[in-house]
């Protein structure tokens, strides 16, 4: 009988398991369902889901159906259609897929139907690695060696020839939508194009340049890994494929690498263990901390406005390009937590509308490692200096004149100070909207006030 592959965070057909397992039992239906619960996504992360299915459908040589509603009544409808034998997934981990998929196997209960997951959209699921006693992990450097203890399956072997169902209507793809942002690597092709050209050199160097936003230093893997166009274990067995023919210092950078796929891991893993901590404080450390309610320095946080050249920046980075580097996330998000004093969750819907990789474990665990309510608390009294973190990675000034019109006057290091030269604020850059060292106090004391 036909088997029904529902494809959600794995938009790919190399190195897939649960449509390996659908193609070993039959003829394989590729359906996608848009879900009106992904209708809050932005701009970019809807045209990028767009890029990564057209490039599914023409890899399921166009038999991909595209049904828009609720899956648990789409799914049941298509069983019946097409006499299904299984409906297989990947595996889902966060909190609103898992419920979902409990509703969509209780649906095809009365159709003796079963939903079949095989893999997560992870090298090692979430829940499986675990302390000796039986917990989860609450810090990432033993879940790392943990994790890669426990190490994970080669990629999946796909079938040489494909037989689609090809009997069944498709609705259209989620409309086309205008966006400046960067998503050509949200497509299986093109992703995976991108990694084969940074596994070649640039990640030799990873190590190093991951902390440059003003380099191209990183994989950019983030809106593909968000997709599921690639799955981290073909990358992490192409690490381990090249790592031998490398020198010592592009081998550590092999498993530095190798470590951030690993926090990706590991919040995913945090989420499963702890759905609240999605939006409320996963730590009690921080519970009778006072905010402030977003009001103009928020909204000017947003623009991109905020008088700190680094800060701006990234803030325009996300705006423009639907990314923003690591270090520049970390910085923007110290910025709104301890110079503003607003609590993470404020950020992080912004960060996730705007963000075309945009995902609720990384988002969301990452403002919280940086508001010191997380995992691994960052310490709460080290509160990033915007002016120093610009001269020390972005030692030029070029990621601040590529992000900050108004600035490009100033040569060097000199962008990430106008306040120091007659000319830097001739082009209309603002001033700053508050005062660093003042603010920094600001948030020691509210500490101090919040654990007494
Ligand atoms: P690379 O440096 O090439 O890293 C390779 C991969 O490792 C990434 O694609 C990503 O999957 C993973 N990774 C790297 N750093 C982290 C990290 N700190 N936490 C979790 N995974 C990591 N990442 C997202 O994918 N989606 C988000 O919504 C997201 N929001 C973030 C918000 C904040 C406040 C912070 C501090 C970090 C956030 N990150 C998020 C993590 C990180 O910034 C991005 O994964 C990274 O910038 C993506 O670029 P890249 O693929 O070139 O990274």
């Amino acid at each position: 009988p036909a088997q029904i592959v529902w494809f959600r965070r794995d938009l790919r057909v190399r190195d897939h398991p649960a449509l390996a397992a659908a193609a070993a039992a039959g003829d394989v239906l590729p359906l996608f369902i848009i879900d009106p619960a992904f209708e809050g996504a932005g701009v970019p992360r809807s045209q990028a889901l767009r890029l990564a299915l057209e490039a599914l459908r023409s890899a399921t040589d166009g038999a991909l159906v595209i049904r828009r509603g609720s899956p648990e009544q789409i799914i049941p409808e298509l069983v019946r259609e097409v006499d299904a034998g299984a409906v297989h997934i990947s595996g889902e981990t966060t909190p609103g897929g898992r419920r979902r998929d409990a509703r969509v196997a209780r649906a095809l209960e009365e159709f003796d139907v079963p939903l079949v997951p095989t893999g997560t959209p992870y090298a090692v699921s979430p829940g499986r690695v675990r302390k000796g006693d039986g917990d989860p992990f609450r810090v990432f450097t033993p879940f790392f060696r943990a994790w890669r203890e426990h190490g994970w399956r080669a990629p999946a072997q796909m079938p040489e020839r494909w037989r689609w169902v090809r009997s069944i209507e498709s609705e259209d793809l989620p409309e086309e939508r205008e966006t400046d942002a960067r998503l050509e690597w949200a497509a299986e092709p093109q992703a995976l194009k991108r990694w084969q050209e940074f596994l070649e050199e640039p990640i030799n160097d990873y190590d190093a340049a991951r902390d440059r936003p003003d380099l191209d230093g990183t994989s950019r893997m983030s809106i593909g890994l968000k997709f599921g166009t690639v799955h981290p274990r073909t990358l992490l067995a192409d690490l381990e494929d090249a790592a031998p023919h490398r020198s010592p210092a592009a081998r550590q950078s092999f498993t530095r690498f190798q470590a951030e796929l690993a926090w990706r891991e590991f919040y995913a893993d945090v989420l499963w263990h702890h759905p609240a901590s999605a939006w409320q404080d996963y730590g009690d450390q921080l519970r009778a901390m006072p905010y402030e309610e977003p009001g103009e320095e928020f909204d000017a946080w947003r623009a991109g406005r905020t008088g700190f050249p680094m800060v701006d920046a990234g803030m325009r980075q996300l705006l423009g390009e639907g990314w923003m580097h690591n270090r520049v996330r970390m910085l923007t998000a110290s910025f709104m937590t301890k110079d503003l004093h607003l609590w993470w969750p404020h950020g992080a819907k912004h960060f996730l509308q705007h963000l075309a990789d945009g995902d609720l474990a990384s988002n969301n665990h990452g403002w919280q490692w940086v508001a010191g309510t997380g995992t691994d608390a960052s310490p709460y009294f080290r509160v990033f200096n915007p002016v120093l973190q610009g001269q020390k990675f972005d030692p030029r000034g070029d990621y601040v004149r590529r992000w900050v019109p108004e600035l490009r006057h100033l040569a060097g290091a000199a962008v990430h100070e106008p306040w120091k030269h007659e000319d830097g604020y001739s082009h209309g850059y603002p001033q700053r909207i508050v005062d660093h060292a003042e603010e920094r106090r600001e948030a020691l004391s509210r500490l101090e006030a919040a654990k007494a």
